[in-house]
């Protein structure tokens, strides 16, 4: 049976609205081992016929039968298939791919060879058959036309097709060139179908065994020059199973991918380079942008912390210390606080530790069952006097310059001694302050009157019994004075002998749940037991410099916590979780307590609410603004990057890899290019929030974040890779050769 037959077939072109013939009524036949050579004017329809015949170009009319089975139901896929089992193609202007060496050109064809080393070898015979041997390593835009030719002829038969064309492979070359390509093409498919187009016939006389002319589109003549040599060989069963195919197309896409990547360096590392700007980019504008999740937080009442519970007895009277341990044993709560005011303590002013102004308290058995790891800095504090930091990494300048036996804070006026820090690197998560049980006690009472500017008067009596009263504008209570002493400065004293301290404020009832018009009013006198002579060395004290006393932080937190057990209605009990603690919210809400979980108790705080939308309506659409626009500079690099190998698919194509490994091939480039761009950001990001200095700027992003921009850079990339693929097998072979020039 013969190889191909033709039968009244006809080509026609139709573009902007003109009809042209490409071929009309083209009946022939070919065998095996044929050398036909095909002449005519230009424009004649020589390159049609062959374009027809290798399946880039469709037929209009008739039928083409290969090995008897007819054609004109083929769709692109089965043209795709056939060209793969049948067709070699060599063009004039040779179609090989310039930026990958001989070898990788010939290799590209053994792509059905599994195995790498005899792949290698094949090609490397190949080569040496073509005579090639000493150019193996070179680039395709480093040959001459020669030895290109020769390139695509070791690379024609490695494809081992039954069926060459070649279009004019001889057009671009000189004469002698063309003379050894001509005997080459004839020596290598003596059991092969030849079909050569050429201007010149008297340069294939000798080898061709067939002439055809084609005039005017249609066969002109028909010579037969000498008996082809007979070829007994019918093609081999080529079917293999179907997931097989998949897992060879899978594996051939991957060392495709993996040539293209690294056949034109300068475009790839370009085309990492934007990858690596955008991914970066779209990472920096968001970690810079803050977490915008932040702005729809909850408006918390009270603090949350998980299995927080915040209680208060129904009728407005206070809970006695006794009776909160009661209910926290009765309840199965880890913990209680019976004033618990400095956990929802906004510490703006309370705290002066440079560039935190918001700090969480906690006192009860220092951590709530938090374990601040076995990587802190120094210890838990054992003193009242003393604190425990745990604090973003951004501060370890401020605290790392000195020991911290000399680190200091200050709260309400308390100098505070800094004995143990923890860092950590997430910078969304608030700072913490720890005291002991019963420093957070002292703190918690010297905020409540300190806070609220009470008046002090000093009343001074001298021996003759004359009495002066001086305002004084500050107490400073420190723990430096030991026991119940104030001391007053020498030169309020100077004129007197015995000294009376007064503090006077007044203040609502502080309560969850509970509302009372009834004023509280603090009002303590401390005689001349109270005085001492000697002066206290108070480390911080800058902001004073008007009248002040001091006054030992523990006698102003006794007097205080009288007030406190008056005043303070609200307790917390603290559960090993949230489900524990609504459990016993529930419980207490039957009976003579009014109770409520932390995370339950957020209000929709007007002025936060529009707070947040205005900070939405601009934080949100200037990070939009940036992701788009980083996404359409990533999707113009990548297009344009893609279609610099518009060329290099297309004549892929023509050689019959398949358009399956071919599009894995491009997504396989793609994805080894985001690579580096993950990589480059991944460490960035560990730079950014690993170093205190850079760790203040930019909020920290959790994993899920990483996860959403890698998606989003992949999901862009595929989808310009995805297009590109399209428009380019969207459109015939011969046209994407054509147009697709970009090199
Ligand atoms: P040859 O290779 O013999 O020089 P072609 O086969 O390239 O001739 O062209 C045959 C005819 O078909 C010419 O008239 C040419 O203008 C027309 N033709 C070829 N390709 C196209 C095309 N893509 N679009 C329109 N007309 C075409
Ligand atoms: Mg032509």
């Amino acid at each position: 049976m013969e190889l191909l037959r033709l039968q009244d077939i006809g080509k026609i072109y139709v573009s902007e609205g003109n009809v042209s013939v490409g071929i009309r009524g083209v009946s022939l036949s070919f065998e095996r081992g044929e050398f036909v050579a095909v002449t005519g004017k230009s424009g004649s329809g020589k390159s049609t016929l062959l374009n027809v015949i290798s399946g880039m170009d469709t037929y209009e009319e008739g039928e083409m039968f290969v090995e008897g089975e007819p054609t004109s139901h083929f769709m692109q896929p089965d043209w795709e298939e056939y060209r793969e089992k049948y067709i070699s193609f060599i063009f004039q202007d040779y179609n090989i791919i310039e930026s990958f060496t001989v070898l990788q050109n010939v290799e590209l064809a053994l792509m059905h060879i599994e195995d790498k080393k005899e792949r290698r070898r094949r090609a490397v015979e190949l080569i040496k058959r073509v005579g090639l041997e000493s150019h193996m390593k070179q680039k395709g835009s480093r040959l001459s036309g020669g030895q290109k030719q020769r390139t695509v002829i070791a690379r024609a038969l490695a494809k081992d097709s039954p069926i060459i064309l070649a279009d004019e492979p001889t057009g671009n070359l000189d004469s002698v060139t063309s003379a050894e390509i001509i005997k080459l093409l004839h020596e290598v498919s003596r059991d092969k179908l030849l079909i050569v187009v050429t201007h010149n016939f008297e340069q294939v006389e000798k080898c061709a065994t067939r002439h055809i002319r084609i005039f005017d589109g249609a066969v002109e003549f028909d010579h037969r020059l000498k008996t082809a040599e007979a070829v007994s060989k019918t093609a081999e069963s080529t079917q293999t199973n179907k997931e097989n195919k998949t897992k060879k197309s899978i594996k051939n896409g991957f060392i495709l991918g993996k040539s293209i990547f690294t056949s034109k360096p300068k475009l790839t590392s370009f085309l990492c380079i934007m990858l690596i700007i955008g991914t970066l980019g779209v990472f920096i504008l968001t970690a810079a942008c803050g977490d915008v999740g932040a702005l729809f937080e909850k408006n918390y009442m009270f603090e949350h912390i998980d299995g927080r519970l915040v209680a208060a007895r129904r009728d407005g009277t206070a809970t006695s210390e006794e009776d909160i341990k009661k209910l926290a044993e009765k309840y199965g709560a880890e913990s209680y606080l019976r004033c618990d005011m400095l956990l929802d303590y906004d510490s703006y002013d309370n705290m002066r530790v440079p560039h935190l102004n918001d700090y969480k308290y906690f006192g009860v058995d220092f951590t709530y069952g938090k374990t601040y790891g076995d990587d802190i800095i120094g210890r838990y504090p054992e003193k009242n006097n003393e604190v425990f930091l745990n604090l973003p990494i951004s501060f370890k300048p401020i605290f790392g310059e000195k020991s911290l036996e000399e680190t200091t804070v200050i709260f309400s006026d308390l100098v505070l001694e800094v004995v143990g820090v923890k860092y950590y690197y997430d910078n969304n998560i608030t700072p913490e302050c720890l005291f002991t049980k019963d420093g957070f006690d002292v703190a918690t009472a010297i905020s409540f009157i300190t806070a609220r500017y009470p008046d002090i008067t000093l009343k001074l009596t001298k021996k003759d019994g004359s009495v002066s009263e001086m305002h004084i504008s500050g107490i400073i209570p420190t723990y430096e004075l030991q026991g119940d002493k104030i001391y007053i400065p020498d030169e309020y004293m100077k004129n007197a002998d015995e000294a009376e301290l007064c503090i006077f404020s007044t203040f609502p009832i502080y309560n969850y749940n509970y509302n009372s018009n009834k004023q509280y009013s603090f009002n303590k006198q401390f005689g001349k037991e109270y005085f001492v002579n000697e002066p206290v060395d108070v480390k911080l004290n800058e902001h004073y410099f008007d009248s002040i006393v001091y006054i030992s932080a523990e006698l102003l937190a006794k007097s205080a916590i009288e007030a406190l057990d008056e005043t303070y209605r609200q307790f917390s009990l603290f559960f090993e979780n949230e489900e524990k603690a609504q459990a016993a919210a529930k419980l207490l809400n039957e009976g003579e307590y009014v109770s409520v979980t932390s995370d339950t108790t957020y209000t929709p705080d007007p002025l936060s609410a529009i707070e947040s939308v205005l900070a939405a309506v601009v934080l949100i659409p200037l990070w939009l603004a940036g992701i788009i626009f980083l996404a359409f500079f990533v999707n113009l690099c990548t297009q344009r990057m893609l279609a610099a190998f518009k060329n290099d698919m297309a004549i892929m194509r023509s050689m019959g890899i398949s358009v399956r490994v071919i599009k894995i091939g491009m997504y396989v480039r793609m994805l080894i290019s985001l690579i580096p761009a993950y990589i480059v950001t991944a460490l960035g990001a560990v730079l950014i929030f690993t170093s205190p200095k850079y760790n203040e700027y930019f909020s920290y992003l959790y994993a899920w974040q990483y996860a959403l921009i890698f998606i989003g850079m992949l999901i862009l990339t595929a989808r310009v890779t995805k297009k590109q693929i399209k428009n380019m097998f969207g459109e015939s072979v011969k046209k994407s050769l054509k147009g697709g020039n970009v090199q």
